[in-house]
């Protein structure tokens, strides 16, 4: 048992490093990135101390140059589901009974792994297997998932020391106790932050977890594996599984064991394993907990006292970077008629020097989206915009899957305020823009409110203090994370936790103490010092 209370050291956000001509970070990261490319690296499964391969070898190819072949993982089924689960179950006992401070130390150490010796292969594998500039990776995959492993760390000490008052002869004391079973993390293919945070968090808090990535992020998920077996993570404590995602997910959510999903991606598939959990409610030993982050159709807002270069800025740097592949990106746009040439103007002309090709060009400012999948839907919201009476493609249109799955930053403007491309989630780098009258900007605030089912991010400009604040009320609700005068994209940890609500998620907050709460169940202690020793209450005494 501890034999002190300790203080964990305290969290601050790691620096982004620049990668500009010259530095060291850009030398060792190209020799890196070029390493990697060629090593065919095999991502194993990792169930138990065990590492799993079978004879379903998968290709990971590069979104932005399909026909190669950066590495391999392998597919596993629900025999590999059931092991993962009995091998976490198997590791939970002595894990959940290990003193808090080593699993601080675990994961401070895991966090000091990504912001040193497994920075380069963490960017690396996030730009060649999820097409990100070294840019994106590096807000990414090293310092968002270097922050949350920190600042995870600090929450959990504040938490534990939220303690009840105590009256006189007695003590009261609250344990943060592991939820009852194993948890379940389902984790997107567009951040490795995310990845590394969902099943992290929860171990973190004494949980044993079974991990399954996305098909489309295995390459930094191998890397993620190995930084948590170099940091610490005992055998069985995270298990990472691959495969059928339904069939797995049915697997653990039939198993009365299950005591719950963090799950990051699409609103639809959230939808059906809230569904799922529901029909299974009898067959748990607890009742899961649910917490689910998923899609945004998120807003960019501006009234007429707006300052148009900002607003245009916010939009490309909002809508564009990551090819708008961010759950946060900006997609939908009210800009009043008064400032709509100039705010056109500086967008068009910022999205001409735009360059798009390979990660590994580090001038290109955009790459491909993630897979055909992705390219085919997107290149259909694209082409029934270009038929669309309401509608007109002001700025590229161009899509080309010959080498990689590349699109051009795309404008769409259109006078059908809840045209499909106003209201649904494109994912991808198309934004549709609505020009409202400058009289009716009150009323705009509504359109903006009542388009979409999401409630992710959102962005208001002006330069009036009143609008700021009726704006601010009227989209209440809106979203999760409100900006004024900023993009609606880049929460940092710590500092802006992240989440959003309506269908957008829970909103229980990646980054902060209130979602590492979802994953503990307290137990009040009271003890009692010199406990009474009759039942008689003076009351019960007879008049005089
Ligand atoms: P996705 O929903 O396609 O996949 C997410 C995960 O769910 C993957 O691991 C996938 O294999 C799994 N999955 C897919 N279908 C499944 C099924 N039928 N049963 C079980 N598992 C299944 O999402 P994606 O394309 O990887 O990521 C993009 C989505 O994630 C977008 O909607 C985006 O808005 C959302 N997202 C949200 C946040 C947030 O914080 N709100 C952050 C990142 C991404």
């Amino acid at each position: 048992m501890p034999k002190g209370i300790y203080t964990v050291p305290y969290a601050v956000n790691e620096p982004i490093k620049s990668y500009a001509p010259g530095s060291a970070e850009r030398e060792s990261l190209q020799k890196t990135y070029d390493k990697m490319w060629n090593d065919q690296t095999e991502v194993p499964m990792y169930i138990g101390g065990n590492e799993v391969t079978t004879s379903k070898k998968m290709e990971i190819n590069p979104p932005h140059d399909h026909k190669h072949v950066a590495g391999y993982f392998y597919d596993g089924d629900v025999d590999h589901a059931k092991a993962a689960i009995k091998a976490a179950l198997d590791a939970r006992e002595k894990w959940a009974s290990l003193p808090w401070e080593h699993r601080a130390s675990v994961f401070l150490k895991a966090a000091d792994l990504a912001a040193g010796p497994y920075r380069d292969r963490l960017n690396a594998s996030t730009m060649i297997g999820q097409g990100k500039s070294v840019y994106q990776a590096e807000i990414d995959s090293a310092c968002e998932f270097t922050d949350f492993l920190r600042f995870n760390v600090q929450y959990m000490s504040e938490i534990y020391e939220e303690q009840p008052v105590s009256d006189n002869g007695i003590w009261n004391r609250v344990e943060y106790r592991p939820l009852e079973g194993f948890l379940y993390a389902v984790t997107p293919f567009n951040f490795t932050a995310i990845a590394g945070n969902l099943p992290t968090c929860m171990a973190l808090m004494g949980n044993v977890v079974v991990w399954k990535p996305s098909d489309k992020q295995m390459l930094s998920a191998g890397v993620l594996m190995e930084l948590f077996k170099e940091a610490g993570v005992p055998d069985g404590v995270i298990n990472m599984i691959q495969g059928d995602p339904a069939a797995i997910t049915e697997e653990c959510f039939g198993h009365p064991d299950f005591a719950g999903i963090h799950f990051t991606g699409s609103t639809s598939v959230f939808k059906k394993f809230w569904t799922q959990i529901g029909n299974n409610i009898d067959v748990y030993k607890t009742y899961p907990r649910i917490v689910g982050e998923t899609g945004g159709k998120d807003f960019v807002w501006a009234h007429p006292s707006a300052d148009p270069r900002a607003v245009a800025t916010a939009l490309t740097r909002g809508a564009f970077e990551y090819q708008g592949q961010k759950c946060s990106a900006a997609s939908r746009s009210y800009i009043p008629q008064n400032i709509w040439d100039e705010v056109k103007e500086y967008l068009i002309s910022d999205l001409k020097e735009i360059k798009i090709g390979s990660p590994r060009d580090f001038t290109n400012f955009m790459n491909a989206v993630i897979s055909k999948h992705s390219f085919d839907k997107i290149k259909g919201y694209i082409e029934r915009a270009k038929e669309n009476d309401d509608t007109e493609i002001i700025f590229g249109g161009n899509c080309d899957d010959s080498k990689g799955y590349f699109i051009d930053p795309t404008v769409i403007l259109t006078t059908n305020p809840k045209y499909e491309s106003m209201e649904e989630e494109i994912f991808g780098p198309v934004l549709t823009i609505y020009v409202y009258d400058d009289a009716q900007w009150e009323d705009s605030l509504d359109l903006v409110n009542e388009t979409s089912m999401y409630a992710l991010t959102g962005a208001i400009f002006s330069q009036d203090r009143y609008v700021i604040d009726l704006a601010s009320k009227k989209l209440e609700n809106a979203a999760g994370n409100f900006y004024i005068n900023d993009k609606p994209t880049g929460a940092v940890v710590g500092q802006q936790p992240f989440g959003g609500a309506r269908a957008s998620g829970t909103n229980d907050k990646a980054g902060s103490a209130q979602n590492l709460l979802r994953w503990v169940s307290p137990r009040l202690i009271k003890e009692n010092f010199v406990p009474p020793t009759s039942y008689k209450y003076p009351f019960l005494g007879a008049d005089e």
